[in-house]
């Protein structure tokens, strides 16, 4: 099968199996660069095969050694249907993984489900006995609670009034005004649901009842709070009402886990161009003008660079935290030279200047990066076989 981009909205419908393995490689490679550090030593990255997830798994995997146990939802190739980009990238994970020696196993099915939980405590139970990290980064639109069965339907939306401000269609380079109307209160509701700490917590009381969480494990969460042009739409907004009862939610595990001498915590991390980042309005406009004014004041970091910092240098180095009680990697976005520069270029920016003030060129390939398109070395043109096994 020859495999070429299929851009639908927000997202890509293909995936390229040897693209993804590229940058899983390159993922990887960086890593190896980086002095080994003292870290866990069996952990479960829960939302392990995308974005900040699959860089956790890959930090603690190549830069402490650890033995990774992943769980994700994704498709594998049928058909005339490629697979999702998280499996690919999984299968990458597991080959490089397996090379270098490191235990790795994944689980492909629904998080929020009691028989996913259940699954991956056997497979704990079989292969690790127990879990020194739990990372929780899961995101999604839906879930459907476990025990009520409800069907929980996460919105991107404002609260308490109309929110319009500049957006930008990625593929046109069209700048436009967006007006989005407030969420109600059942779709507020709805949002923490899907997106607070409610499975977060369930998953650590099932790994806890079953006895497979090590003394001292420490678990933890990624949120986001980022710049006031976004705020309205993001931190204030639906998903920010998610993301303060995720940060509620590790302040009861931290108490939860204290009888283990465990630990919680959330880390705030960097905007990122990643599959889930790229359906909220308005963000990817911001995050075209992040990436330039970062990247000219040398201050730039990927989702590995992040991932990497957040572990050997942040959760087991002892970092220092907000008054919230927070690890701050969102540090260098959040600088006020940074803000200030990106809030100037916000005021100028339309269709017309587009390219000249924005990295939107890099967004835009770092879109299609993130299912494996554009990798120097991989011909596109050439048949593959679209099956991967994990
Ligand atoms: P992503 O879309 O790249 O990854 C989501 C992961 O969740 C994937 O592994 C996917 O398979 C998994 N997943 C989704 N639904 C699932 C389900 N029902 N069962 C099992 N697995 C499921 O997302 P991301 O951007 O890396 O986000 C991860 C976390 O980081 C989120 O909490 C997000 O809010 C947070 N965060 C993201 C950014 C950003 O800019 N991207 C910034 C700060 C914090």
């Amino acid at each position: 099968m020859i495999i070429q981009p299929k851009v639908r909205g927000f997202i890509c419908t293909t995936a390229h199996p040897d693209g993804c393995a590229r940058a899983v490689q390159d993922q990887i490679d960086w890593v190896k660069r980086q002095a080994p550090f003292d870290g866990p030593k069996k952990v479960l990255v829960v939302g392990a095969s995308t974005g900040y997830g699959l860089a956790s798994r890959i930090a603690n995997c190549f830069g402490a050694g650890a033995a990774t146990l992943g769980v994700f939802f994704e498709r594998p190739a049928s058909g005339k249907r490629t697979a999702t980009a998280g499996w690919y990238n999984s299968a990458a994970f597991h080959e490089a993984a397996r090379n270098d020696g490191y235990y790795a196993r994944s689980i492909n099915g629904d998080a929020f489900s009691d028989e996913i939980k259940a699954e991956t405590i056997a497979a704990i139970c079989e292969d690790l006995q127990a879990v020194d990290l739990v990372v929780y980064s899961l995101a999604s639109p839906r879930r459907i609670h476990p025990r009520t069965g409800e069907n929980f339907s996460s919105v991107l939306k404002p609260i308490g009034g109309t929110y319009t401000n500049k957006t930008v269609n990625v593929q046109s380079g069209e700048v436009s005004d967006i007006a989005i109307d407030p969420a109600s209160e059942e779709e507020i509701a709805h949002t923490t649901a899907v997106m607070g700490g409610e499975d977060w917590q369930m998953w650590i009381e099932a790994l806890d009842e079953a006895g497979v969480l090590a003394d001292g494990v420490r678990t933890i969460a990624y949120t986001y709070i980022g710049p006031e042009i976004t705020h309205p739409v993001y931190r204030d907004g639906t998903i920010g009402q998610a993301k303060n009862h995720l940060e509620q939610t590790a302040k009861a595990l931290d108490e939860h886990l204290q009888a283990k001498s465990g630990s919680a915590h959330i880390s705030v991390n960097k905007a990122m161009v990643t599959q889930s980042s790229a359906a909220i309005p308005v963000v990817p406009l911001y995050i075209s003008l992040l990436y330039k004014v970062m990247k000219e004041k040398g201050c730039h970091e990927s989702c590995i660079e992040q991932m990497h910092r957040l572990f050997a240098f942040g959760l087991y180095a002892g970092a220092s935290t907000d008054a919230e009680g927070r690890i701050r990697i969102d540090d260098r976005e959040m600088r006020e030279d940074v803000q200030r520069e990106v809030v100037a270029l916000w005021e100028q920016v339309n269709t017309d200047n587009l390219e000249s003030l924005s990295d939107i060129e890099i967004y835009r390939s770092e879109f299609l990066g993130l299912f494996g398109f554009g990798f120097a070395g991989v011909d596109y043109s050439v048949d593959v076989d679209p099956e991967r096994g994990l």
